[in-house]
This record gives C-alpha cells, sequence and structure tokens, in this order.
C-alpha cells in the first residue's frame, strides 16, 4: 500500500468514528451531517483537492459531501468490503483516487477521495525539491572542492614558480615550506636536497674548469714566452736546440695533464670503462717498482719490496699500473734523499691489500681530507718542479673506486707517509 492510500484509509478511518459514535445517523432516515470534517481531514489532506462523503449503498445515492465533486458511484461504493477506485472526476481528465469505507451497522459507505493531479503534483514538487537539493549539494561540493583544491595547489605553484626561478646560474634558492609532515612538504625536502646536491656538483664542475684552465695556461704562457725570446732575434743552432727542448718539455707536461683530465672527464660522465683480466698482480708492482727504481736511487732512496708471491687478481691491468706508479712515484717524490720506502703486497681471503710507505716529509693533518681532491697540491709552486698538477691521486681514487675498492691514507709530518689499497679479489 502507497503512501496516498495510507493517508487515506486514516482519513476515512477518523472520518468514520465521528460519524458513527453522532447520534444523528439514523437507520431509516438517513441523514447525515459532517460536524466539520475540515478539522480532521486538515491533517491528512491540507491543501489538496479532496472530497469526504456518504453514500447510501441501498440506493447508490450520495447522502452528504463535503465537496461538491461530480465523482460517479461505482459498484465498489456499494461493496460491503473496503477497497480502492480511481475514477475521474466527471467533465474533466482528473482522476480521483477514492476510498471506500461500508459504515459497519448501517447501509452506508464513507468515500474519501483525493485527486491523483495534485498527488502528481506533489510528487512533482518534491521531485524537483529532492533535485534543487541534490543540485545545491553538487554545486556546493564542487565549489568547496574548487576551493580546498585551489588552496591545497598553493604549495605547489610555490614550488613550481620557485623551480622556474632557478637557472643555470643561481642554484642558490631553495622552497621556504613551513610544513614538514605532509607530503608538499616532503616533496620540498626532497626538492632541496636535490638541489644541493646539484649546487654542489655544479661549483665542483667549475671549480675542475677553472683549475684545469689555470693549469693549461701555465705552460702555454711559458712556450709563448720562450717562442717570443728565441725569435726576437738570430740565435745559434745550440740555442735552437735548447729552446725546443724546453718546448719539448713543456709539451709533456701538457700531454701528461691532457690525459689526466681525459681520465677523469671520462670518470665523471660514467665512461671509464675497466678491461678486466687476471692479472698477476705481485709481478705488476715489482716491474712498477723496477721501472721506478733508477730515480730513487738517483735521490738514493731505498725500496724496501715484501710482496706475496703469484697474487692474481680480475683487474684492468694497464689501471693497476697507473695506480701503483702513481702511489710509488709520489713516494719517491716527496721522500727526502737517503729516504726509505716500504711497498708491501699481502692478501687475506677475498682482498688483496697494497700498501706504499715513504720516511718524507708527510701530510700535515689539515691537508689529509683533500689529499684526493683534484688539483689539490700542499705546495703549488714546489710540485711544479716535481711534475706534478695534483691529479694523480684523484684518478688513483677512481680506478681504486671502480674496482670495488678502498684507498686510505695516514701521515705524520717529519715522520712519513702510508698510502693504503683494499681491492677485492673477485
Ligand atoms: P701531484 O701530481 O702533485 O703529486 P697527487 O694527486 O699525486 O698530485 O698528490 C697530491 C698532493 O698530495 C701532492 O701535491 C702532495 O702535496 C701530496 N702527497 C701525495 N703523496 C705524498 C706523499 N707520499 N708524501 C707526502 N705528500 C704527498
Amino acid at each position: 500500500m502507497g503512501q496516498l492510500e495510507n493517508t487515506l484509509v486514516a482519513t476515512a478511518t477518523q472520518v468514520a468514528v465521528t460519524l458513527q459514535g453522532a447520534d444523528f445517523i439514523d437507520d431509516n432516515q438517513v441523514n447525515v451531517r459532517f460536524r466539520d470534517p475540515d478539522d480532521v481531514v486538515n491533517a491528512f489532506l491540507q491543501g489538496q483537492r479532496f472530497f469526504i462523503r456518504v453514500i447510501d449503498q441501498r440506493e447508490g445515492l450520495v447522502i452528504e459531501t463535503s465537496e461538491p465533486y461530480q465523482v460517479d458511484i461505482s459498484p465498489q461504493a456499494r461493496n460491503v468490503n473496503a477497497g480502492y477506485e480511481t475514477l475521474p472526476l466527471r467533465d474533466t481528465a482528473i482522476m480521483m483516487r477514492v476510498y471506500t469505507l461500508p459504515l459497519e451497522g448501517y447501509p452506508l459507505a464513507l468515500q474519501v477521495g483525493v485527486s491523483l493531479a495534485e498527488v502528481n503534483a506533489t510528487q512533482a514538487l518534491i521531485f524537483w525539491m529532492i533535485a534543487s537539493a541534490l543540485l545545491l549539494t553538487v554545486l556546493l561540493g564542487a565549489g568547496s572542492g574548487l576551493f580546498l583544491a585551489s588552496r591545497a595547489l598553493i604549495p605547489i605553484h610555490a614550488i613550481t614558480r620557485i623551480a622556474r626561478q632557478i637557472g643555470e646560474r643561481d642554484l642558490t634558492q631553495r622552497i621556504t615550506l613551513n610544513r614538514v609532515d605532509d607530503e608538499l612538504g616532503q616533496l620540498a625536502l626532497t626538492f632541496n636536497t636535490m638541489l644541493d646536491r646539484i649546487e654542489r656538483a655544479f661549483q665542483h664542475q667549475q671549480r675542475f674548469t677553472a683549475d684545469a684552465a689555470h693549469e693549461l695556461r701555465t705552460p702555454l704562457s711559458i712556450m709563448h714566452i720562450g717562442v717570443e725570446v728565441i725569435l726576437s732575434q738570430e740565435r745559434t743552432p745550440a740555442e735552437y736546440r735548447a729552446a725546443l727542448d724546453s718546448i719539448q718539455e713543456e709539451v709533456r707536461r701538457l700531454t701528461a695533464l691532457t690525459v689526466g683530465l681525459l681520465t677523469l672527464a671520462r670518470a665523471d660522465s660514467h665512461r671509464l670503462t675497466l678491461h678486466r683480466d687476471l692479472v698477476d698482480f705481485s709481478m705488476l708492482i715489482r716491474t712498477v717498482i723496477d721501472q721506478i727504481a733508477p730515480i730513487a736511487e738517483h735521490k738514493n732512496i731505498d725500496i724496501q719490496r715484501d710482496i706475496l708471491p703469484e697474487v692474481r687478481l680480475e683487474a684492468d691491468e694497464e689501471r693497476m699500473i697507473q695506480l701503483a706508479l702513481n702511489l710509488i712515484e709520489n713516494a719517491v717524490k716527496y721522500t727526502p734523499e737517503g729516504g726509505l720506502i716500504t711497498v708491501t703486497l699481502t692478501q687475506t681471503s677475498g682482498q688483496v691489500r697494497l700498501t706504499v710507505a715513504d720516511t718524507g716529509t708527510g701530510i700535515p693533518p689539515e691537508h689529509l681530507p683533500h689529499i684526493f681532491d683534484r688539483f689539490y697540491r700542499m705546495d703549488r709552486s714546489r710540485s711544479r718542479d716535481n711534475g706534478g698538477f695534483g691529479l694523480g691521486l684523484a684518478i688513483a681514487q677512481h680506478i681504486v673506486q671502480l674496482h670495488g675498492g678502498e684507498i686510505t691514507v695516514v701521515s705524520q709530518v717529519g715522520v712519513g707517509t702510508q698510502f693504503g689499497v683494499t681491492l677485492p679479489t673477485s
């Protein structure tokens, strides 16, 4: 049963109660008057087109009605059982939903009818009310969604703006969001950390380029001046030869510098590839020492070898020679006459250890952390005489790291320096 039928039954029942209690209902002389049906009905059918009427079931006549609506007396009106029907309002297209309630003990039936048009109108009204409420909810939802989204986007706009401002030359800017706990705070933090790294790398690169340019300039200026002087007047063949010798020396230095720069540039761009082979490391170290021995002898420096034989290792032979040469050459360079260099090679499970110790000048503690930096030299003026650019240890460190190893240094001024290289055997 629908809501409408419920209302009709409730209305009919209420009205019937008032009728049945009334003493003016006479069995023979049917004479019914509604006292004030509106009182009851208003509560149910307020504002709707309705009627309440009493029908004499014997005659099939309307004997009292609340409204003068013309609705036919149907067979249901004379039925002894209660029931519903839909009847037209005469001469109109309006349909009425009618409920017939026979009044017990009397040949009478109470009919309550309500216009479906108005019910439909009410339904339509309710429909529109619900639809408008829905629309309003959707609009409000969309509006507040937009508002919240635009608020949420403020920090993203800030990040985008700063990211745009960060140019190639200004890497100092950082995103300042006073939120650490949420995702955007984390994003800003990650972004700033990434900028720190890029800025450091950029500064590193700038320093490297400036240092490289500076190092290239010195031999070029020396050659330039040398050529200018020699060409300023006629020279003897011996003088030309001396000038060319000096130029050749500078060319040698320039070549060494260029090779070093190229190695580091390749390492930076991860293009420094290793050609690994099984290398007899013991033999390799001995050969390198033999190569340097004449220079050491010249300085009256003794090289002690404590080399475990047949230490083999998967490595790039060329690079290993470069590494050993650099460490042993340095030891000779920075050890005064009459000093001692000890080269040891040992092996433990899975590891090879090479140490090069000298009784040289030593490295003061403040220089130690920078010793593997590119172009780092403790004494720039002296190292030119020694032929160094400060690239050797940086390259050595790259070689060791590429082989998955580690290089360390311990030193004491006036006592000596020891470099230690640990390499995995496989
Ligand atoms: P360089 O070509 O100048 O020797 P390196 O990178 O090989 O460049 O070394 C960097 C600096 O470290 C050197 O200039 C020197 O000051 C210091 N150094 C390297 N090895 C030794 C050593 N065995 N004893 C003392 N100082 C050293």
